[in-house]
């Protein structure tokens, strides 16, 4: 299952929109982007100033999108991804693989379109790389997600989280070695939704793809280096994690949307470059609507699950948009009992610590509407009852607002169901009867 055949679907289904005009990799695509972001449709740039390849972005845009990727509904999500982490499957590895088809003898990354976003970014830098590393004694695999700064011909500066890939590279550093990369661009949405989950270390996120695709992923192994690509990755640049040298990286514009600070991190060196023979480059917007989807719908995930142990029912879990997808929450759920709204509350910042505000609701409001979850908090939220606040309590570096130092933020949660204690005509929204002659009246009457 490649991303080209993905787009084809797509293309049908006449969700790409193809950008025939030349426009640059310095700005005019990310403007773009931002001016298609939030449920638009995928993006083709057709022309690229100076630059013969193609970029695509806005894949994963949308939740339905990823659905339609993995041929599920929406509403099977959550579960899906729950499942695939429990149970991943180890993918088919062979030596040959579309990807294969053009091998770069000479590294010029300047070749590529990487493009630079925002006004006082560092530079260019590569956003939808999936890395792929092992362990010295190949035991633990590990597939994520890292920002890559293009520094020259050969060299890029990576962002390590002190996360999965941080630690591989903490061990070979202490070994006085390198770390062998694989960075695939152009990929099946599942890898990059497997490589942006929470699974433990020594969970091979692949094995996660490879169990969202139905066993369908199939996975090539590189030439420079010990690591694997997926076969029908579009674009794959195989390097070594330096032990030793490191740069100043960024400033970035993180999912927030602010800019995040300068920091030492690690050069990468680009040995080998291997692509389809008509290529594209996969671009993702940081802060955008797929930057924040890739990684709030896994923590939905986990909201989703963990609320589920508390209350009868989870309708819905919305990482929303105005968080960033990270740091607010609005969930549905039917409770049994007032008080339940609480439980549900606590049960979703035990799930998400990074998790700032939270709203709970009832089925009857669409978690994906904010007018509606205002009008919840508006009709049926009392703050001297239904507030929950949890002061000093370690939330996310992303918020600009918590204790720079401590990292200490306030969270607070907000249950805005209705009360059973009070008469439930005084909660209930009124409505219209309608018809079906009125309905078509509507359809016909309503401006195009
Ligand atoms: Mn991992």
């Amino acid at each position: 299952m490649s991303l080209r055949e993905f787009l084809k679907e797509a293309e049908k289904n006449k969700q790409v929109l193809h950008v025939e005009d030349e426009v640059s990799k310095v700005f005019e695509i990310s403007h773009l982007m931002k001016s298609f972001d939030n449920g638009g449709p995928i993006l083709l740039f057709e022309k690229v100033k100076g630059c013969p390849v193609k970029v695509v972005s806005n894949i994963c845009g949308t939740r339905k999108r990823i659905c339609d990727s993995l041929g599920i509904d929406v509403d099977e999500l959550y579960r899906r991804l729950l499942w695939a982490w429990r149970m991943p499957k180890k993918p088919r590895v062979s030596k040959e693989g579309p990807v294969k088809e053009v091998s770069e003898d000479k590294v010029d990354l300047t070749k590529i379109p990487v493009l630079t976003h925002f006004e006082f970014d560092a530079g260019s830098y590569i956003t939808s790389g999936v890395i792929h590393a092992k362990s010295a004694d190949g035991r633990v695999e590990n597939l994520s997600v890292h920002r890559l700064q293009v520094l020259s011909k050969n060299q890029l500066a990576i962002r390590l989280v002190p996360r999965h890939l941080y630690k591989l590279w903490s061990e070979a550093k202490a070994a006085k070695k390198d770390l062998e990369i694989a960075i695939a661009i152009g990929v099946h949405p599942a890898v990059l939704l497997a490589a942006s989950s929470p699974v433990p270390f020594g969970v091979n996120e692949y094995d996660v793809a490879n169990a969202l695709l139905n066993d369908k992923l199939h996975l090539v192994s590189c030439k420079n280096v010990d690591a694997f690509a997926p076969a029908d990755a579009e674009l794959v640049l195989e390097g070594r994690i330096s032990a030793t040298k490191e740069v100043s990286e960024g400033p970035f514009v993180d999912v927030t949307g602010n800019y995040d600070i300068q920091r030492k991190q690690p050069v990468v060196e680009v040995i080998g470059i291997m692509h389809r023979k008509d290529y594209f480059y996969e671009g993702l917007l940081p802060s955008g609507a797929e930057h924040r989807i890739l990684m709030g719908l896994p923590r939905e995930a986990l909201i989703w699950e963990s609320v589920s142990k508390v209350v009868p029912r989870v309708f819905a879990v919305n990482l929303s948009a105005g968080g960033n997808g990270w740091l607010h929450a609005v969930i549905s759920v039917e409770k049994q009992l007032d008080g339940d709204g609480k439980n549900a509350l606590l049960a979703a910042f035990a799930a998400h610590p990074s998790l700032k505000h939270a709203v709970v609701v009832d089925s009857d409001i669409d978690v994906f509407d904010a007018s509606e979850v205002e009008w919840a908090i508006a009709t049926r939220f009392q703050a001297g009852e239904d507030l929950v606040l949890i002061e000093k309590v370690r939330g996310s570096t992303l918020d600009s607002s918590a204790d720079q130092e401590t990292g200490l933020t306030s969270k607070m949660g907000i249950d805005a169901t209705k009360p059973f204690t009070k008469p439930k005509e005084k909660f209930d929204r009124a409505r219209i009867p309608s018809t079906k002659r009125v309905e078509r009246l509507v359809q016909r009457l309503r401006p195009v």
